[in-house]
């Protein structure tokens, strides 16, 4: 192949042989555009062909490797017509038959002439017709060349690599393009960790490990690979760990040698904060609010993120920071990730600080152009002091006058990307960040390797615990008999439906239509209202004043309510469909009730069959209403590929590491990581390190600057 010759990490996949236009598309799908990035795709499993089990000795149900010369071959036909292809070769010590389905290109004489040796791969299975015969069903094979019979196969007689498929790319394909691409590249893989730490951590190259990774040598511990822990392994998820690890602590640094605001706290902003308060906060709330009042006296931008259960009470915690920043005489920006969210923000901040001078606005990119355009003057003006949206804060056109914090609430619904965004529209503004999802603080620390974490561990004192069932269909007339009885004591309740509208699902109800039935039909004496994320922002805004105002008595709504929705009379939720949801989901779900002093119900409505993951996670959600303990549950169930993707957590995915299976990897990293920022082996090594960080995070990330 002429191209072959040329082939470097960076080349385009499809430069490899193999690929052509169609498989580069298929890899793509997968973020495999380059040669490394097919490299750094490591085999989720893998199988023992090394050890060669001669004819005599094979044991039915067992996977076994047999080496066979080729005696015959022929087709015959199952009644119902199928064609199968019967092979029997023998080795020294008997005789063997292996027999495909549906193979007809095998039946020709090219691939298995009589006398050819081949290895096979596969179960041994019992024959049962051939009196206690035994047999293997599709094995997988390689003929030996004739002329090399005696060189090594490339596959049997080896531990064998099992790529997950993509699309048509199946383990057996994707090995040998793994194969070709390490056999042109050569000795071609530069090193990318440095000199210096390779040498402390005694950990192997990176050309040496990638082949590992892919072609483990023979005799390597089956049960090591399985669990990722096999040296070559190992020093690939470091590596990953490391370069992330880097980049945060080198950025934390930078942040730490800024100079930022100090805020000053005077007794001007205490009454305020007095003013403001509606209630007496938790001793947590207090705890964190000290917290936050050191990081923003200090003349060092505060980089801080908020862990609380939902319904914790982070928001008051926020708006308290939000006073200080503005007495002092600064702009606040709070950005959600919904409309909903910002709009009641804006509703419930509006409210709470009306006694007080402060100027607050709200931006959202549903609102009229011109509006929007009036608006944004304003907050370049200087004309606004509090400034709460979505993302349409970060949209290039918003500028601030004196932007001194920035509050981003439910992080874990924004890509990393966003919070440096809007970070970047201030000199260099305090940061406060908000959370539900729980994880485990040092994981945090970890990941998070930027940010300061307090934790909001406490429940506001009138809580009472939410008590969740489930019903099926024959209930249904109860349930609702139940939330008529709730809403006639005059609180009110949300019925969540998975869709909005008709889908091809058609078993699902939409809620468009489940609105028409529950006001029309079903609670005819109430006043129903409709939520959700399509339409207009302004209805949206209507809607939700209504809910929250006691108007509307009951809410019909999508997942849109997800997170943050805080209408505390709200004391029932009946979800639709609740097998269909996520356990995460299914919790910020439910924690929109049990907001109040009174007794909360969540009543699940599921189909008579689910799937086992389904019930398990029904089960979860009803035994308990800690956020950690079901975070747990849905680690466990959804496996931490799925749970820890980057949508989630706003944290990069992992190619080669995984944050929970590897942590103490990560924790070495991390330490390896800040003392080479802090003492590379030479500057020049630092310089290259960065450099290699800034492609990868540009690449990888998006994101346009390491620090
Ligand atoms: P989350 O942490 O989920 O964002 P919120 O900030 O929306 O929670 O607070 C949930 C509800 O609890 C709100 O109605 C809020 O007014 C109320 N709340 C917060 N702190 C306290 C407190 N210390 N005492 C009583 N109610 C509180
Ligand atoms: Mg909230």
């Amino acid at each position: 192949m002429p191209f072959d010759r040329k082939l470097s990490l960076n080349s385009p996949v499809q430069y490899l042989k193999g690929v052509g236009p169609s498989r580069a598309k298929l890899l793509e799908s997968r973020g495999i555009t380059t040669v490394e990035d097919l490299l750094y795709y490591p085999p989720f499993r893998y199988e023992d062909r090394s050890a060669v089990t001669p004819v005599r000795d094979l044991v039915a149900g067992q996977m076994a490797t047999v080496i066979l010369s080729v005696l015959t071959t022929g087709l015959t036909r199952t009644r119902r017509g199928m064609a199968i292809f019967d092979l029997a070769g023998s080795d020294e010590s008997g005789l063997f038959h292996c027999k495909w389905f549906n193979a007809p290109y095998l039946s020709t004489d090219r691939v298995f002439r009589p006398g050819l040796k081949a290895y096979f791969y596969g179960k041994v299975e019992q024959n049962r017709y051939g009196r206690g015969n035994l047999q293997m069903i599709q094995p997988q094979f390689e003929i030996l060349p004739e002329e090399e019979a005696s060189s090594q196969p490339r596959e049997a007689g080896k531990i064998v690599p099992i790529y997950e498929s993509i699309g048509t790319l199946n383990p057996r394909l994707l090995r040998r393009l793994q194969s070709s691409a390490l056999g042109v590249l050569g000795e071609a893989i530069p090193e990318t960790l440095p000199a210096s730490v390779l040498e402390r951590t005694e950990l192997p190259d990176r050309g040496s490990s990638l082949r590992l990774t892919h072609f483990p040598a023979k005799g390597t511990s089956l049960d090591e690979l399985g669990r990722f822990r096999s040296a070559a392994q190992q020093r690939m998820a470091f590596e990953e760990f490391f370069f992330l690890s880097v980049g945060l602590a080198v950025r934390r640094k930078k942040t730490k040698a800024l100079s930022g605001i100090g805020f000053r706290v005077s007794e001007k902003v205490r009454t305020a904060i007095k003013t403001m308060l509606p209630f007496h906060p938790t001793s947590a709330q207090k705890r964190v609010l000290k917290e936050i009042v050191e990081d923003m006296k200090a003349p060092v931008p505060m980089n801080r993120l908020i862990q609380g259960d939902v319904g914790s009470g982070k928001t008051i915690v926020a708006l308290q920071a939000a006073i200080l920043a503005m007495e002092n005489g600064y702009q606040v920006a709070l950005m959600a990730p919904t409309e909903i969210l910002a709009t009641q923000h804006y509703l419930y901040t509006r409210n709470l600080m009306h006694r007080l001078a402060y100027r607050v606005g709200l931006l959202i990119s549903g609102q009229k152009s011109k509006e929007k355009a009036d608006f944004q003057q304003r907050i370049q003006a200087g004309e606004v002091d509090l400034i709460i949206g979505t993302h349409a804060l970060i949209e290039g056109k918003v500028e601030f006058s004196r932007l001194g914090l920035v509050i981003v609430d439910e992080q874990h619904r924004f890509g990393v990307l966003q919070r440096f965004r809007l970070i970047r529209k201030g000199a260099s503004p305090d940061v406060l960040i908000m959370t539900a999802t729980p994880i485990p603080r040092t994981l945090a620390l970890t990941l998070y390797g930027d940010l300061d974490v307090s934790v909001l561990d406490e429940l506001p004192p009138d809580r009472v615990p939410i008590r969740t069932s489930l019903f099926g269909e024959a209930n249904r007339p109860q349930a609702f008999e139940f939330i008529r009885d709730r809403v006639q004591r005059g609180e009110q309740a949300y019925v969540v439906y998975p869709v909005i509208e008709e889908t091809s699902r058609t078993h699902l109800r939409p809620a468009v239509r489940m609105y028409e039935q529950l006001s029309k039909v079903v609670f005819p004496e109430f006043r129903v209202a409709l939520l959700h994320g399509r339409l207009p922002s302004q209805e949206k805004e209507a809607v939700m004043a209504q809910f929250k105002s006691g108007e509307a008595q009951v809410l019909v709504a999508t997942q849109v309510i997800e997170v943050g929705v805080d209408v505390p009379n709200a004391t029932v939720m009946l979800i639709e469909h609740a097998d269909l949801f996520g356990l995460s989901q299914l919790h910020q779900l439910r924690g929109r009730i049990g907001r109040g002093g009174v007794q909360s119900y969540c009543l699940l409505a599921v189909p008579e069959c689910v799937t086992e993951v389904a019930q398990k996670r029904l089960d979860a959600i009803t035994a308990s209403n800690d956020g950690f303990t079901i975070a747990e549950a849905d680690l466990a169930l959804r496996g931490p590929g799925e749970f820890f993707g980057t949508r989630q957590w706003g944290v990069p995915a992992f190619r080669m590491a995984n944050i929970l299976r590897d942590q103490t990897l990560l924790e070495w990293a991390k330490r390896e990581a800040v003392q080479f920022v802090e003492k590379p082996g030479s500057l020049e090594e630092f310089k290259r390190v960065m450099e290699y960080l800034e492609t990868q995070w540009k690449r990888r990330y998006a994101l346009s600057q390491v620090a």
